[in-house]
């Protein structure tokens, strides 16, 4: 479904991808952990070419998103590709400017060219399912950080996306904060989002995943269910890891 082929990425001298092959199924939840550095909001990002590799491909069905074009035809190809893939980052990336409504609305009427009508029967649905239903006409400044990211879940989830990626998408809110964004990721996990999470919560992966990779230095380390991962790694760069982050 989503399939990373022989992933490689350098700034310069610098390897932060090394050879990183990936395949997650439809339906599967995939945590990415590894310490500060590893290389795994890269690889995030190089899944919708925000952050282009330098070697391999990328994959979303039977479409290579990382096509070498020439630029007008990348240019839609590309936007077409990143209508199938929500991001959500650790930094809310509302737009600060437009009321929650309006953010939601915007991508669906101007890259899908649905109507008012039906945007905002959109929107409704998105925001009710994240539970922000009754904050539809405030300004992000207006919100919570927690609420703000069920908002930046909700208008990724109104493009109807194949596949969700998630940046740390908890770890600048307040602990108790947390649980309510962990919630709504818990939701989609049981309508089964298929899913790519970068995440420092190891509980977290732990009880929603199916699939935990272990990064570090550009490489995956280890993968493997989480009750292995967790419990009972084989490498010692893993323990070394989950002894400072258990
Ligand atoms: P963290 O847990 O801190 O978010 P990460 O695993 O997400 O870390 P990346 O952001 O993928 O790590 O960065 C991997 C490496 O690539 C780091 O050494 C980083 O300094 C380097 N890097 C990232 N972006 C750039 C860039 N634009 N130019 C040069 N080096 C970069
Ligand atoms: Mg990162």
């Amino acid at each position: 479904f989503v399939d990373i082929r022989h992933a490689q990425k350098s700034y310069g001298s610098l390897e932060v991808l090394k050879d990183i092959s990936l395949k997650v199924n439809r339906g599967e939840i995939v945590a990415i952990i590894g310490p500060s550095g590893s290389g795994k909001s890269t690889l995030l990002r190089a899944i919708n070419d925000l952050d282009p590799l330098t070697g391999g491909e990328v994959w979303l069905e039977d479409v290579q998103v990382n096509k070498t074009l020439p630029h007008r035809q990348y240019e839609k190809h590309i936007n077409h590709v990143r209508q199938n893939i929500g991001m959500v980052f650790q930094h809310f990336n509302l737009f600060p400017h437009l009321n929650v409504r309006e953010n939601i609305t915007l991508a669906p009427r101007m890259l899908k060219g649905l109507t008012v009508d039906e945007a905002n029967t959109l929107a409704e649905e998105q925001l009710d399912k994240v539970g922000m239903l009754e904050r539809i006409d405030y300004y992000p400044s207006q919100l919570s950080g927690g609420q703000k990211q069920r908002v930046a879940i909700a208008r990724a989830l109104a493009m109807k996306p194949k596949v969700m990626l998630f940046d740390e998408a908890t770890s600048a809110l307040d602990p108790e904060l947390v649980e309510e964004v962990n919630l709504v990721m818990k939701k989609l996990a049981e309508e089964h989002m298929t899913m790519i999470i970068v995440t420092h919560e190891m509980g977290f992966a732990e009880s929603v995943c199916d699939r935990v990779l272990f990064m570090d230095q550009g490489v995956v380390v280890e993968e493997g269910p989480p009750s292995v991962i967790f419990r009972n790694p084989e490498n010692e760069r893993t323990k070394n890891f989950l002894r400072k982050h258990l």
